[in-house]
């Protein structure tokens, strides 16, 4: 049913908000949620405006509360994976300031127990649990690459050659796409088989064990870049793509398909009156590639002919899975305390404009 619903929605886009629940030790913290309904609406307040100033509304295509499980998350992602394995390009991202929960949502926390699993490892495992349930008419194979997008460059999260090897910036391939003008039907992608970092190491898995270690290895080799450990992670984007690649079993027709798993940089607003140097370029880098994306889902959303993948190593990369015949799906994360508000009403509006 949910993927009936994902066929209908214009531009194929979906937009998903979750409420980080209070953490321990930040009890008696009082929360912006006044309201949550069932079918997406979400009222938000700050008490400290009073009257109607104080109150705004948004409506997505749902939204969780700080109860809702890892698994129900997950549940309404779920038939985006069916569509993968049909053909269909998809990009599932977690958007929202440091410390909101997108790193809970699309990875979960570290050494998680399979609870606690975030949308990276369902997903994969779901891919292998659905291609077993096909294996007498589809034969897929599945690859992994991760790059880490950090001031505008690229870097292989995977290579195993250490920081030489990693750190040199990787070059982009923009996609051209070749139409059969007789059917409008795709005949190729370019000749790269659809990758936009080609030299960004290919590592095949079979199972989610293979992809828990390539995972860590990638985790780990983020954090490295790092003088303190989270602040790199907070300021680069990081792009997991599973390439698949079926072939039908009695007619050897081949499939590809690939899903961007994303989790972005910290959308906060830097403030250009405290920070100078390195941390100011960084802000810039972000700003500028947030916007981008923004800017390209807006265009789609608005089924404009000019999309401006252009602006952004991240608009780049992910070119192959906005817009056309492909899935996206945004998490928009919200940390619920007061303190964040303004944070947060930034959030939402970037959310609203794309959805
Ligand atoms: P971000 O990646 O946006 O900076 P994190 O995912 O690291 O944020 O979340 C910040 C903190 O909140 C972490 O300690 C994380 O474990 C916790 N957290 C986030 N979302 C949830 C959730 N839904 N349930 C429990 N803890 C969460
Ligand atoms: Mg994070």
């Amino acid at each position: 049913k949910l993927h009936n619903e994902l066929q209908e929605l214009k531009g194929n886009i979906r937009v998903y908000c979750r409420i980080r629940p209070f953490l321990r030790g930040q009890t008696g913290k009082q929360t912006i949620i006044e309201y949550i309904g069932e079918n997406g609406e979400l009222v938000v307040v700050n008490p400290s405006k009073q009257g109607k100033d104080g109150h705004r509304s948004f409506k997505f295509n749902k939204v969780y509360g700080p109860a809702a499980t890892q698994v129900e998350v997950f549940s309404d992602t779920q038939p985006l994976l069916q569509s993968l394995l049909d053909g269909y390009n998809v990009c599932i991202f977690a958007y929202g300031q440091t410390g909101s929960g997108k790193t809970h949502t699309m990875t979960g926390p570290e050494s998680a127990s399979e609870d606690e699993w975030g949308v990276n490892y369902r997903a994969l495992n779901d891919l292998f649990r659905i291609s077993q349930t096909r294996e007498r008419t589809y034969k897929y194979e599945i690859k992994v690459q991760m790059v880490e997008i950090y001031n505008e460059q690229v870097h292989d999260l995977l290579s195993s050659d250490g920081p030489q090897k990693r750190y040199p910036s990787l070059a982009i391939v923009i996609y051209f796409v070749f139409l059969d003008f007789h059917t409008l039907g795709i005949l190729s992608t370019s000749q790269t088989n659809g990758l936009s970092v080609p030299d960004a190491t290919m590592h095949p898995v079979a199972s989610t064990f293979d992809v828990i270690e390539l995972m860590e290895t990638g985790l780990r080799n983020r954090a490295q870049g790092a003088t303190a450990l989270n602040e790199r992670s907070s300021r680069s984007h990081s792009v997991v793509t599973i390439h698949v690649h079926g072939t039908d079993t009695k007619t050897g027709a081949s499939l590809r398909s690939s899903l961007h798993l994303v989790d972005l940089a910290g959308s906060e607003r830097v403030d250009r009156s405290e920070v100078t140097g390195d941390r100011l370029k960084e802000a810039q880098h972000i700003n500028k590639s947030l916007s981008a994306l923004g800017d390209v889902i807006f265009a789609l959303a608005q089924k404009s002919p000019h999309v401006p993948y252009r602006n952004s190593k991240l608009t780049q990369i992910l070119q192959s899975s906005l817009g056309g015949q492909a899935k996206t799906l945004m998490f928009v994360q919200l940390n619920p305390d007061i303190g964040s508000f303004s944070e947060s009403v930034n959030t939402l509006k970037f959310a609203e404009r794309v959805s």
